[in-house]
This record gives structure tokens, C-alpha cells and sequence, in this order.
């Protein structure tokens, strides 16, 4: 089953714009991650698809996601890299 994560952008120019896009790089359990509210894995944003470049459905601007990826000490834990199924957009 082709998996992913999906990480939401608020967007910059406008109240109500959200982006949603999806990930690859990361866990891809189909978890929602809120940009700028929680804590999201390097990884998850290392693999977003198409760049870090979008339009707002809402004001239709475009904006840039510039990533800011911090380092943090994690125990290593063994990836299952089992599932490499690409999953279609919808
Ligand atoms: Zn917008």
C-alpha cells in the first residue's frame, strides 16, 4: 500500500489559505503534521513533492516554503523499507 505523510502550509498572504501537500521522505503514515504547530521529522520535509513551491487555493499567490531543519538526537530504530508503492494524487 502506498503510503505517505501529509504536511499542511498556512498560507503567508491571506488568512484562510491552506496547503496541503504530500510527503514520501518520512514514517508515510498517513499523519497529518500542521507546519509551524508541531514538531516535524527532517525527513518528512526532506521528501515533499513538487519543491517547495505553491499556489494558494485560496488568494491564489504563490509562496515559498523555505526550510529551516533543525538537528535532534534520536535512538536509532530499525526502518522498514518494505513499502515503496507510489501512491497516486487525487
Ligand atoms: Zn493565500
Amino acid at each position: 500500500m502506498g503510503m505517505f505523510d501529509t504536511v499542511r502550509f498556512r498560507c503567508p498572504n491571506c488568512p484562510e489559505g491552506m496547503v496541503d501537500v504530500q510527503s514520501k521522505g518520512g514514517p508515510c503514515s498517513l499523519y497529518e503534521y500542521e507546519f509551524g504547530t508541531e514538531y516535524i521529522e527532517p525527513g518528512v520535509l526532506a521528501g515533499l513533492d513538487d519543491g517547495f513551491d505553491w499556489d494558494c487555493d485560496s488568494c491564489g499567490k504563490k509562496f515559498i516554503v523555505e526550510s529551516e531543519i533543525t538537528v535532534k538526537l534520536v535512538p536509532y530504530e530499525e526502518e522498514d523499507n518494505s513499502d515503496v508503492g507510489e501512491n497516486e494524487k487525487e
